[in-house]
């Protein structure tokens, strides 16, 4: 525990101007008050609040955020009153307490509308003045580096999510890299301790093989700089567990394939030197294609600059290569608190990281609702969701690895029907690119243009998709029904009678169709044969039952695709679908919550639900009336597993199947089918199904599976 003078010390060392009186006096205030109060480790709580200023003089924060620290948990835990803190500290002092006991208050709960008003809370909070914000996270880092003590498994789980949901992206936010970086590792170790054992163990093992490897680098990296008359600070480290495993997910690779596990900083004396450096690692080493990054001219949101690049270093080794000077590391590592001003008294709002609240505090003063809210601020924290402006500046909220054809039928319908071209950030761009957080996008859009079939291959929302298949069939329906005028024309002309729309008119109902365009439709397609037209509107030409017989028959084969039967209960764990309708899991494609989904309307049997890429899809292409628009309904979920279906190659070693079985265990995964599809003398092909509750728990296990050396590839299986 740092002891009174030693932290007065550690303050006055950054900063001469810090008022020493109030800090003392604050550490008996704080000590007094919490008095014979013990934490769940059994320390003395005022541990705590001085552990809490101790983090935060690291970062060089004034002595009023010291202060705050100190007295944080005061009003909360203790009998103390904010009216008491005012007289003895201040209203500045007791502002900043007051900020940070609010924000203590404030649970992050499951349910969304709650969770939504929560957040907006949270935000005025910490907007009146940054350094609440610091503080709180401070405390939280405290609290996190003390989990462990918290007996209760569920408490201590609910802790780590939040951290990792709301406090490590905000910390990333204000750009404090470090801070982010610890609450993100120490939540991983408590949310999936398996899968960072895996990983540490992996990386051991790498460690061992390539022994003083990380010292070697630096040494053969430095004197290249040397010879090239650059003078640098070299610094090596192995990426952190919880960054390793965030690449396995994201890339879709194994360990095997993650060889840049070693990252180098490179601190120069100027920006040019960061430029000359870059050019000689690029001279000297080969460049590994499409890693590199300029955030010096485009810094980061948070005030990050840096160039990074990868390269094939010494002994051929991946590694990426960070390079800046000392100020922009400053700034990287603690962000906000980086250029703190004291002898201004106050804080320099003018950051870049401030430009971010300013932003926050707009949406929210314009925003419907906390929950329109919640959506706009949690940017960040959403991975699987990009956010993109109209040029009014109004947000369209898409899926990953959505186009400016989603965006546009996004919009209006309309739009997406008429759109001939994109312009994102202002450059034309194609129709098919990926639109980025962020982008604005203005659709260009033409009265002649109607939607490519070509388009399908590129779109990833229902709502586009839907409506390219519907113009697609609507089309194809002029053309059947073009077709179908012939082929009935002949049918009366042979018997010899006049072909009339007048004389159809009379019998659509017969074929249950609602018009005669669609009754020609009906027989151009195939699916009402020109025989039962002409028997329907001159009966004498044939016998009654056989007459019968061909319209019941047409007009079941009608009736498929919309089926208005409501047949067995369905927990309503997906959105758009008419309450009631039995609900199927395609067998094919296994979807899980969190997968775009699409729901294939079959009659007598409800809806199968598939995976937007499943295979099986294109056999229902030419029946857009059959795709509904569906997506999970995360409210109410329930714990129901489903069956995630996997394809492994794995070594054929003794203990290979006992491994996968434990790690799928060790998981909280549970095998309800394994079949061995391929066996030869050094690998089994196989295809398990794993009980998950979502696509995210099966995406877990299979990084988990990755990460061990007996298992070569695995990969959920699509249709
Ligand atoms: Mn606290």
């Amino acid at each position: 525990m740092i002891r009174q003078y030693e932290l007065v010390e550690k303050v006055k060392a950054y900063d001469p101007s810090a008022n020493e009186d109030a800090l003392n006096r604050a550490y008996v205030f704080a000590m007094k008050a919490h008095g014979a109060q013990t934490r769940a480790s059994g320390d003395p709580y005022f541990s705590h609040p001085l552990e809490v200023a101790g983090i935060l003089t690291d970062y060089k924060v004034d002595s009023a955020s010291i202060i705050t620290a100190l007295l944080h948990d005061t009003i909360e835990d203790t009998e103390t009153t904010l009216e008491q803190i005012q007289q003895l500290f201040g209203n500045d002092i007791a502002q900043l307490v007051d900020g940070v006991t609010k924000l203590t208050r404030i649970e992050f709960q499951s349910d969304q509308a709650k969770q939504a008003e929560n957040f907006r809370k949270f935000v005025l909070a910490m907007s009146e003045d940054i350094r609440v914000l610091l503080v709180k996270l401070a405390d939280r880092l405290h609290n996190m580096r003390t989990l462990k003590f918290i007996s209760k498994p569920e408490k201590r789980h609910r802790i780590a999510a939040e951290t990792m949901d709301i406090y490590a992206p905000l910390a990333e936010r204000i750009g404090m890299q470090e801070m982010k970086t610890e609450l993100e590792e120490l939540s991983f170790e408590e949310l999936n301790t398996e899968a960072r054992k895996s990983i540490k163990l992996r990386l051991e093992f790498l460690r061992n093989q390539g022994e003083g490897l990380i010292e070697r680098i630096i040494d053969d990296v430095g004197s290249v700089l040397i010879e090239n008359n650059i003078k640098a600070e070299i610094s090596g480290r192995e990426k952190t567990p919880y960054s390793i495993w965030k690449k396995m997910q994201k890339n879709d690779i194994g360990f095997e394939q993650l060889s840049d596990i070693m990252a180098f900083r490179i601190i120069v004396d100027n920006i040019e030197d960061c430029y000359r450096t870059l050019g000689v690692a690029h001279s000297v080493y080969p460049v590994v294609p499409g890693r590199f990054k300029d955030y010096i001219s485009t810094p980061k949101p948070n005030g990050y600059q840096s160039l990074h690049t990868g390269v094939f270093g010494p002994e051929r080794h991946r590694i990426e290569l960070q390079i800046r000077t000392q100020d922009m590391h400053d700034v990287a590592l603690s962000g906000v608190a980086a250029h703190w001003n004291y002898k201004h008294g106050g804080n320099k709002q003018d950051g870049p990281q401030y430009r971010w609240l300013r932003e926050l505090l707009d949406i929210l003063d314009h925003a419907a609702g906390p929950e329109e809210f919640l959506e706009h601020t949690k940017l960040e924290m959403f991975q699987d969701q990009v956010f993109c402006f109209t040029p009014k500046g109004d947000l369209i909220n898409l899926p990953l690895g959505a186009t400016p054809v989603d965006f546009a039928y996004a919009v209006h319908s309309e739009v997406g029907d008429h759109c001939v071209g994109s312009k994102v950030n202002g450059r034309m761009v194609p129709l098919k690119s990926v639109l980025h957080n962020g982008d604005q996008v203005e659709i260009i859009t033409s009265k002649v243009q109607t939607p490519s079939p070509t388009w399908e291959r590129f779109v990833v929302t229902g709502k586009a998709r839907s409506r390219i298949r519907r113009f697609i069939r609507l089309k194809e329906r002029d053309q059947y029904e073009q077709l179908g005028r012939s082929i009935l024309q002949t049918a009366f002309q042979s018997d010899g009678y006049d072909f009339t729309d007048k004389a159809l008119s009379g019998i659509v109902k017969k074929f249950n169709v609602p018009s005669v365009e669609d009754l020609c439709a009906g027989v151009g397609s195939g699916n009402i044969t020109g025989r039962a037209v002409l028997l329907a509107v001159h009966p004498v030409s044939r016998s009654k039952r056989g007459f019968e017989k061909v319209v019941e028959l047409a007009r079941h084969r009608l009736k498929s695709g919309k089926s208005k039967k409501t047949l067995s209960k369905n927990k309503i764990s997906i959105n758009g679908l008419i309450p009631g309708m039995a609900i199927h899991f395609a067998g094919c494609c296994h979807p899980l919550p969190g997968d775009r989904i699409v729901a294939i309307i079959s009659t007598g049997k409800g809806v199968t639900i598939h995976t937007i890429d499943c295979e099986t899809l294109e056999q229902f292409s030419n029946e857009p009336e059959r795709w509904l628009d569906v997506s999970w309904n995360i409210e109410h979920q329930s714990d129901d597993a489903h069956v995630g279906r996997l394809n492994l190659t794995i070594l054929n070693n003794p203990g290979s199947l006992g491994d996968l079985s434990m790690i799928i265990a060790k998981n909280h995964g549970n095998i309800s089918n394994l079949k061995i599809i391929n066996r030869s003398n050094d690998f089994f092909d196989l295809l398990i199904d794993v009980e998950v509750r979502d696509v995210k728990h099966l995406t877990d296990v299979i990084a988990a599976l990755r990460a061990n050396p007996t298992i070569n590839t695995v990969d959920r299986a699509r249709g």
